[in-house]
């Protein structure tokens, strides 16, 4: 962050309540300010990392322990103004009803709409400019998980809610459906103070995990994880994970769904969250049926999109052979066997063989063999 010549310094504390105004008024749910201070964080991500509990998620690893020290990454930063900004489209069906439901796809219901980052980006930078129109220029970097920057940690920081036992920040009146976005500044605006935990003995998210991937409270095992598996792994996905991963194409959110805090998640108004495309009712054999061009073309603004065509029909595949045995499903999958690329041909012939071995009359001891 550049040295800025500022003018007189306004009043700060009167600057934060403006800015809190200002946030709302741009569409953020919650505000707050904190120091670049994430000492044991930095610890946590570091013993994280070097048990290789990021998988295949290399980035993680990047920029070193900048990470966790936003004055490094952007020299100057003073304190960080962490919003929030809650994603739940209004009226969707129960979680339950669609994962029960194993000819159906269950998408993760931050992927629904439109993309947020350039969304949340844009009100930062507006948000930035607003405070620019009070103090004169001042230096600032604006973040929607677009760099190395523990946002979590941040938010928590700055009292936007405290890091639950699943690793997602939870807010006492909005659960944790919720996006946020950072701006870094050279500006000593007062901080906020953070907000007590309240998981308490409640270990539900810990429980319903379908892949055991929450090892203990705040311990994340990505590896395991059916959204790192779906969306940031790149591979073939393990198959002992397979079945648990059942009828969920991209993402997961069982470990939200469960929390008891998310009774209090408010549904967004903001039209860009809203479902597009049917994402919310399709089944997987009309998603695994789009080609290409479909799927670019439905993914577009998406934060689908960037999975890619290939991977998309790999977690259909995984879905497909997780579900009943139709013969519509054997027929669409057949129809992928000479697929050109080999992850999707490999998980394809994997969901063959489940529906097939589903199909097969099966034998009791009582039986006679021969
Ligand atoms: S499900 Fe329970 S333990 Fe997990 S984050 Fe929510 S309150 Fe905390």
């Amino acid at each position: 962050m550049a040295e800025t010549a500022q003018p007189a310094m306004p009043d700060m504390e009167r600057l934060a309540v403006a800015l809190r105004q200002w946030a709302e008024a741009l569409g953020f749910d919650s505000v707050g300010i904190a120091k670049p201070a994430l000492a044991e964080d930095e610890a946590h991500l570091l013993r994280w990392l070097k048990a290789g509990r990021h998988g295949t998620m290399r980035w993680m690893g990047r920029h070193g322990v900048k990470r966790a020290r936003p004055d490094q990454l952007i020299p100057g930063t003073a304190r960080i103004i962490s919003v929030r900004m809650d994603y739940r489209p209004p009226d969707l069906e129960a979680d339950d009803a669609i994962l029960a439901d194993r000819r159906r796809a269950f998408v993760a219901r931050y992927a629904l709409g439109r993309d947020y980052h350039k969304l949340m980006r844009r009100r930062l930078q507006q948000l930035a400019e607003q405070i620019e129109t009070t103090v004169g220029p001042f230096g600032y970097r604006a973040f929607v998980d677009s760099g190395p920057v523990l946002e979590k940690a941040l938010g928590r920081n700055a009292g936007l809610g405290w890091i639950g036992k699943n690793t997602l920040l939870l807010n006492r009146e909005a659960g944790s459906y919720f996006f946020l976005g950072e701006l870094f500044t050279d500006l000593p605006l007062p901080e906020d103070a953070p907000v007590e935990d309240l998981c308490g003995s409640c270990r539900a998210c810990i429980d319903v995990c379908p892949t055991q991937a929450i090892t203990g409270p705040r311990q994340l095992d990505a590896r395991r994880c059916i959204s790192y598996l779906t969306i940031e792994h790149e591979g073939s996905i393990p198959e002992a994970l397979r079945p648990s991963i059942g009828n969920r194409v991209f993402g997961c959110d069982d470990c939200q769904a469960v929390c008891p805090w998310n009774r209090y998640a408010q549904p967004t108004d903001e039209a860009d969250f809203h479902p597009r495309h049917g994402l919310e009712h399709a089944s997987l054999i009309e998603l695994f049926r789009w080609d290409e061009a479909t799927f670019l073309k439905r993914t577009e603004g998406s934060a689908i999109r960037r999975l890619g065509h290939e991977r998309w029909l790999r977690n259909l595949a995984v879905a497909l052979g997780n579900g009943p045995a139709d013969p519509e499903a054997i027929q669409a999958l057949s129809e992928r066997l000479e697929h050109p690329s080999d992850l999707v041909r490999e998980h394809v012939d994997w969901a063959l063989r489940q529906l097939q071995s589903a199909t097969l009359p099966s034998v009791t001891s009582d039986q006679p063999r021969g």
